[in-house]
């Protein structure tokens, strides 16, 4: 049966950047989102107004389109399972998105199918033998970087504990070199296609920017090829997954987190790969052929445009000033308000070499920032 009607559970920016391909695809979109101003409401044939996590509203949604898919892991599994049970097709499907909800559990999965992780415990079990620093992270719901801490000592830690409503992991701090991402595709028959690595560079737990390719050497590449493989298949995992990684100063590489969509790190796949990791989503829930994941230019540069302030602005004098970089794409999710640290919009640059990467995001920045 060809898939035409794809629901998106989710219409913020990642609903939003699925709309060039599935016009390429000639795929309809239908979201299921709370906001009239949310992102993707501007470009899906239908939505449904109702928060992410209301099974009810996902029922109506699954009347309308052929396969259900997530724009977030902010999901209830046990609310949606009825409807699995029914018959509507979800994919990723809820089995592979169960381990990976609450991160103490994802990190005991990826664990159990040989994974390297950084050591980690729940905050009960946390014994004399952790060292500070250490990382405390909200178990449910973080999100660039919100929930996530570096602790300094035993008083902050318990300070961060009991002020929280929320269930925490901890986890050793790893004194990372670099921080890496890849981005993987499986299909329903197993089909199994990655991007190339990047770097993601973070401030204050916030991604900033994204260089791709990643200068780690052929045998790092390889490793985090293997990790990607291995964590799709265990999870029979349909769609785009975003992993997460540290590369340690030994080479080592363990796994810091997966996202069971498209992500943030992927982004440069718009401008710089023939097929971005939005078309390659619709194209694997739809169980079509997947596309081909090589970069087209030498290298490329993902800015995000985070607030920097409470305002209704839209910013149009910078956007035209970044625009005018030779080589750049703004892509403004026109969010009607602005709040520090809110993901607003991103600038993709293709370059000539990467050595010109690190230059080219601190312009962007200074547009942006000044
Ligand atoms: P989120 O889901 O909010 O993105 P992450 O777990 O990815 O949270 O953490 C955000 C950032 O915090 C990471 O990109 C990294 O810079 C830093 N971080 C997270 N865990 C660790 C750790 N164990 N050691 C050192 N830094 C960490």
């Amino acid at each position: 049966m060809s898939i035409k009607r794809v629901g998106v559970i989710g219409g913020g920016q990642l609903a939003w950047m699925m709309a060039s391909a599935a016009k390429k695809l000639d795929i309809e979109l239908c979201v299921q989102t709370p906001n009239k101003d949310d992102p993707a409401v501007a470009i899906a044939q239908n939505t449904i107004f109702a928060p992410v996590d209301d099974a009810a509203a996902t029922a109506t949604l699954a009347t309308r389109c052929d396969v259900v898919t997530f724009e977030n892991e902010f999901v209830n599994l046990a609310a949606l399972a009825p409807l699995a049970e029914q018959g509507v097709c979800f994919r990723p499907s809820l089995q592979a998105l169960s381990p990976l909800l609450d991160k103490y559990h994802q990190r005991c999965y990826l664990q159990q199918i040989g994974l390297p992780v950084p050591k980690f415990a729940t905050l009960e079990d946390i014994s004399d033998a952790w060292q500070f620093p250490l990382v405390l992270k909200s178990r449910r719901h973080g999100y660039d970087g919100q929930g996530t801490f570096i602790v300094k000592n035993a008083e902050a830690l318990q300070h961060l504990a009991s002020t929280g409503k929320e269930t925490f992991l901890i986890e050793e701090f790893v004194p990372f070199e670099k921080e890496l991402a890849i981005i993987a595709a499986r299909s329903p028959n197993g089909e199994i296609v990655t991007y190339p690595v990047v770097e993601t560079q973070q401030k204050n737990q916030v991604c900033h920017s994204v260089i791709a390719p990643a200068d780690i050497g052929t045998e790092v590449a390889a490793q985090i090829g293997e990790i990607a493989d291995k964590l799709l298949s265990s999870l029979q995992a349909v769609g785009i997954f975003g992993i997460e990684l540290f590369l340690k100063s030994d080479r080592q590489v363990l796994v810091n987190e997966v996202a069971p969509r498209t992500h943030n790190s992927g982004h440069f796949t718009l401008d710089a790969c023939e097929c971005s990791q939005f078309e390659q989503h619709l194209r694997a829930i739809c169980d079509l052929p997947l596309g081909n994941t090589a970069l087209r230019a030498p290298a490329a540069v993902m800015v995000n445009l985070l607030g920097y302030e409470e305002a209704n602005s839209d910013y149009l004098v910078k956007r035209q000033q970044l625009a005018a970089l030779p080589q750049a794409n703004i892509y403004w999710y026109d969010k009607k308000a602005s709040r520090p640290g809110r993901k607003l919009g991103h600038v993709t640059v293709l370059l000539a070499s990467k050595k010109d990467a690190e230059k080219l995001a601190q312009r962007v920045e200074s547009i942006w920032y000044a």
